[in-house]
């Protein structure tokens, strides 16, 4: 038998993830992004389940041609473009749509020889200043890719710095508008805080994400809660060994937790080279037989200890759920100072994937 750590990606709370967005933008169209490998959970494994969805995005030319290959022929959108001049070869051959958020990149288009018009994203700077135009630019770079006979259809494209906060699409939004104006465009402008939270830029086509998987945008739990998101990954392993401490005894290395008293303690076969977070301090919360409990001591490479006082029947072989369906990866993240979208992406590639 194979170590017994195990992640588990669910089908059916994807297809029911795609369908609370749908609801929640009844209007829009859904690129629904799986960038990143689908955040973990392996594109090859979750396409199927959201081909109700309008298109796929993501980044990498390599994975856009693998869904191709796969058999999926609605649009695929590149988030951030071309990063070459020669990609350009492959986004015609594939048909994807590509963002454009520099010059260079018009420049490109302008000469290259396709062999049908691309549909374009020209990616407006909301203010985050990471990609994009700046807005008192966005008016001309509009109207140069608009003569360009290698374009075909055209939509605005913006991203936000702040869209969990109620109040941190105003000023963005103002602005945009003032740079748009005129321009008789789509837009396409939500990921999933902006999806869930902002109605009012919802436009064309929302763009979400980690809603997909079952994970919240802000890092709170709490804020998806009412939602009805199930979580998409669940990862478990077991109890591979005991000890029985007594009061004063320290735990693993750098002996970062001492027992407060005689308590018995479990190892789990779970670590951080298997993308569980090495900074979980003690009381990271873990479920063990289906009681929560919770993380004693560092965690180390291949292991880390929980202590089975609130399980006094738990031995070994006991089902250890690290993150999913019971305890929210959002809470783990949380107690590690990090987000629900870093843990799943890092899960590690030698922990085997099981698809339900
Ligand atoms: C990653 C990404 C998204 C999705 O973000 P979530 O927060 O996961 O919904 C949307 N748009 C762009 C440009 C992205 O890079």
């Amino acid at each position: 038998m194979s170590r017994p750590i195990v992640a588990t990606v669910n089908q059916q709370a994807l297809r029911h993830n795609l369908a609370i967005v749908r609801q929640a933008a009844p209007e829009s169209r859904v690129w629904s992004v799986v960038k990143a490998n689908a955040y973990g959970h392996g594109i090859t494994r979750v396409w199927q389940s959201l081909a109700e969805t309008d298109g796929f995005a993501l980044l990498n030319l390599e994975e856009a041609i693998l869904l191709r290959e796969q058999g999926w022929k609605k649009p695929i959108l590149l988030l951030e473009g071309f990063f070459h001049e020669s990609d350009l070869v492959l986004i015609d051959q594939y048909r994807l749509t590509t963002s454009v958020h520099s010059n260079w990149q018009i420049q490109a288009l302008a000469k290259a020889p396709l062999s049908a018009p691309v549909d374009v994203y020209l990616k407006v700077n909301s203010g985050m200043n990471r990609l994009g135009f700046r807005p008192e630019h966005v008016s001309n770079a509009w109207h140069k890719l608009r003569s360009l006979k290698n374009v075909g259809d055209m939509t605005l494209m913006a991203h936000f710095a702040d869209a969990e906060n109620p109040e941190g699409l105003i000023e963005p939004l103002q602005r945009i508008d003032r740079a748009a104006e005129g321009l008789d465009c789509p837009r396409s402008f939500a990921n999933s805080a902006c999806t869930l939270w902002h109605p009012e830029a919802h436009y064309n086509w929302v763009r979400p994400g980690i809603v997909l998987y079952g994970a919240s945008p802000s890092g709170n739990w709490q804020d998806i809660a009412s939602s009805g998101l199930q979580p998409v990954m669940t990862l478990t392993s077991e109890i591979i060994g005991m000890q029985q401490l007594n009061a004063g005894d320290g735990v693993g290395y750098g002996y970062r937790y001492h027992a407060p008293q005689a308590q018995r303690i479990g190892v789990v076969a779970c670590g951080y080279a298997d993308g569980y977070p090495r900074h979980a301090p003690s009381g990271t919360p873990v479920m063990v037989d289906g009681t929560l409990t919770q993380v004693v001591g560092a965690v180390s490479m291949d292991m880390i200890t929980v202590d089975l006082t609130p399980c006094p029947q738990a031995g070994i072989g006991s089902r250890v759920e690290l993150w999913g369906e019971q305890v929210k990866i959002d809470q783990v993240a949380k107690a590690a100072g990090t987000v629900g979208y870093e843990l799943m992406c890092a899960l590690a590639p030698r922990v085997p994937v099981k698809v339900i």
